[in-house]
């Protein structure tokens, strides 16, 4: 992938990897097809292959492109032919695509970093384990670190994932980065919707290359709960530092919640929609896990803004800064306690509040949103003055209990779906893949 802004431009020219394409820059004119860029490559450089066979970057600022010829769909066809990998029957298959991560990392001797450069099929061709699934599909869709992971990315694993579901697939599992596996999980469940069977994210805290990799016990739980009878988006990770349960997490109320243990995927404010046994692959769902049903047909909805904020309210945030979010199309706040803000409600609109440059955002027709801050819990803006000013100004969210981080996401879809403000706060507050729930676990009020 280049970088997020490349991805727009070429997507707005129409143009695709295996295009036609020509470059002009500084007087000089490069011609040629244009490449997927290098793992290692810079995100900013756009690679074509010359006709002389050398390939050439050519940074994008100044540049102008135009396409010449049409040749992205061939190559796009030929490239899934190359990761394709079956064993057995097409249409009883479990599909495995590979975003990149550390699951999909070795070590780079080079630079003594990890990197990722393994692709689904050998990630399956590793683990002798995962027979037992075959047939396996394999196709990797890129090869990044989640980190590097914008909206764009997440409408084309959606694609990537009904385009295998439309091929047969009987289940979806989805090797991903693990820093931003839950914003992915919050975006795959909001796009794809009359899901037929599972679709189960899992990643690795330690690349397989390592003997304490948690990589084949992560794929091989996925491959199970795969095949299991359910249908919803799912976080399939170790549940605790033993190798003895894996635990399926919703794609909506799941959290990275430590940086580098293997157990780091909590479900916050609900129950794990299961587990999943390592030895033997048994999967236990809960009671409120929906069943598979192969005759449901995905409806597609994977358009994203890539242009929404979320800002962490902190003690000292002034209006300066909020104002500044003007520029944006919609805005989420994680906000102290029940949804706050520092809004001085004896006086809210003394310099020290920042209700007047909320209320002008709001006014302006960008919607806000609130979500907390704190781990567990809804926003209650009723309770203190200051929620009640919050509400009044037209903050979206009194009553969620939602993760400041699905949140985003969602508003990321909703004006992706959406331009009008009322219908985009009535999708914000609608529940929807079990992202708002009636009830917080702990610390209930
Ligand atoms: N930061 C990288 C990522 O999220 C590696 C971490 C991991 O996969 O566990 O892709």
């Amino acid at each position: 992938m280049y970088s997020a802004q490349i991805e727009a431009q070429l997507k707005k020219l129409g143009i695709k990897i295996g295009d036609i394409i020509s470059v002009q820059k500084g007087g000089q004119a490069f011609e040629g097809m244009l490449m997927p860029r290098p793992d290692a490559g810079d995100t900013g450089s756009l690679v074509i292959k010359l006709s002389t066979g050398y390939n050439a970057g050519v940074r994008m600022e100044g540049s102008k492109i135009k396409k010449i010829k049409d040749g992205g769909a061939s190559f796009e066809k030929k490239q899934a032919q190359k990761n394709s990998y079956f064993a057995g029957e097409k249409g009883s298959h479990i599909t495995l695509l590979s975003t990149g991560g550390t699951i999909a990392s070795r070590i780079d001797y080079k630079t003594g970093a990890v990197d990722p450069q393994i692709d689904a099929k050998s990630l399956v061709g590793a683990y002798p384990s995962l027979k037992e699934f075959e047939p396996i599909k394999c196709n990797s869709i890129f090869s990044i670190l989640s980190e590097d992971m914008s909206p764009l990315h997440w409408e084309k694993i959606a694609q990537a994932i009904k385009n295998e579901f439309d091929g047969g697939a009987q289940g979806v599992v989805i090797a991903h980065g693990t820093d931003t596996m839950g914003y992915t999980a919050a975006a795959l469940s909001y796009s794809l919707e009359n899901l037929p069977a599972p679709v189960v994210l899992t990643g690795a805290q330690r690349s397989p290359d390592r003997a304490s990799s948690d990589a084949p016990q992560n794929i091989f739980c996925s491959m199970a709960a795969a095949r299991a009878n359910f249908a919803q988006v799912c976080i399939c990770m170790h549940a605790s530092t033993s190798d003895t349960l894996n635990h399926l997490h919703i794609g909506t109320r799941v959290r990275k919640a430590h940086t580098s243990g293997r157990w780091a995927f909590k479900s916050i404010g609900t129950r794990p929609l299961g587990e999943v046994n390592p030895k033997g692959g048994e999967v236990k769902l809960n009671s409120s896990a929906i069943a598979r049903d192969m005759k449901r047909k995905i409806n597609l909805k994977n358009k994203f803004s890539s242009n929404v904020h979320l800002a962490w309210i902190y003690p000292g945030i002034n209006s300066k800064t909020v104002e500044k979010w003007a520029e944006y199309d919609g805005v989420v706040l994680a906000g102290t306690g029940l949804g706050h803000a520092p809004i001085d409600a004896a006086n809210p609109n003394s310099k020290a509040s920042i209700l007047p440059a909320l209320r002008s955002l709001v006014d302006s027709g960008i919607p806000v949103a609130m979500a907390p801050q704190c781990g567990e819990g809804r926003v209650i803006h009723g309770t203190y003055s200051t929620g009640t000013y919050l509400a009044n100004a037209g903050i979206i969210g009194n009553g969620a209990d939602w993760l400041a981080e699905t949140c985003y996401v969602k508003m990321c879809w909703a004006l992706g779906q959406e331009k009008d403000a009322k219908k985009i706060k009535e999708i914000m507050l609608r529940p929807m893949h079990g992202d708002i729930t009636s009830f917080s676990l702990i610390g209930e009020e």
